[in-house]
């Protein structure tokens, strides 16, 4: 069981963690809001008001003995920017911060944060490419060329397999898995005949996944 620390509990913050804790793993929450603090008590293991800038105080909080640090400051890009720095310091192994623009998730990179997220930015892709394709039902980008998209099942691959619909040769993309109803199929197999509402879930470059999209 891993030890997780979260730090800023906006909208963003407090969502890992409560996630995090529901999940099974051990969770401290750190704010400098003492309304926000009592609001999430329940929902983590330990939630503690202090401030995020402030070394000696998290030193005190022992937070060196933590595996995961996730850093949920947005707004405030300067306490952001001193928190990654004061937790990379203490020597916690991994740190996950959330950057307000592009900018700011550099810093947070060079600074020593090991994955950087950007929510706002990302939900906002996944929306739009949802708007513009209702086929595609969900996206995350893997790198500025390649991703994972949710395609449904068009009427013209329902009834064929895998293998009549030859999507790696037609389109460079691979199904890595197939979601019907509740269930997922993670090791789909040349002979698995589509049904309709399936939907697949398929990496691939944009471009490639942009024309399987447009031809699903
Ligand atoms: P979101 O957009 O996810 O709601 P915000 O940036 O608005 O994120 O949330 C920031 C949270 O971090 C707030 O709850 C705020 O109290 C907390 N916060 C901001 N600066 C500090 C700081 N220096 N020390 C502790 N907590 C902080």
């Amino acid at each position: 069981m891993k030890q997780f620390v979260v730090i800023g509990l906006g909208r963003f913050g407090s969502s890992v963690a409560k996630t995090l804790y529901q999940t099974g793993h051990e969770v401290l929450a750190i704010d400098g809001d003492r309304e926000v603090i009592e609001d999430i008590m329940d929902s983590v293991t330990h939630a503690v008001q202090a401030d995020a800038t402030d070394e000696q105080a998290l030193r005190a909080l022992g937070l060196r003995n933590f595996d995961v640090a996730v850093v949920g400051i947005g707004g405030d890009i300067q306490a952001s920017i001193l928190c990654t720095l004061i937790v990379r310091e203490l020597g916690v192994p991994f740190i996950v911060a959330k950057a307000q623009t592009e900018l700011h998730g550099k810093v947070l990179s060079r600074i020593g944060a090991d994955r950087v997220v950007h929510p706002e930015r990302d939900m906002g892709l996944r929306v739009a490419h949802n708007l513009v394709s209702p086929n595609i039902l969900d996206y995350i980008e893997l790198s500025p060329d390649y991703s994972i998209a949710e395609v449904a099942a068009g009427k013209g691959m329902v009834g064929k397999t895998l293998r009549q619909l030859d999507i790696r040769a037609k389109y460079g993309c691979n199904v890595m898995a197939i979601k019907r109803g509740e269930n997922i199929n993670i090791s789909p197999l040349a002979d698995d005949r589509l049904r309709e509402q399936d939907i697949l879930v398929v990496i691939g470059s944009n471009e490639d996944l942009r024309r399987l999209e447009e031809e699903a």
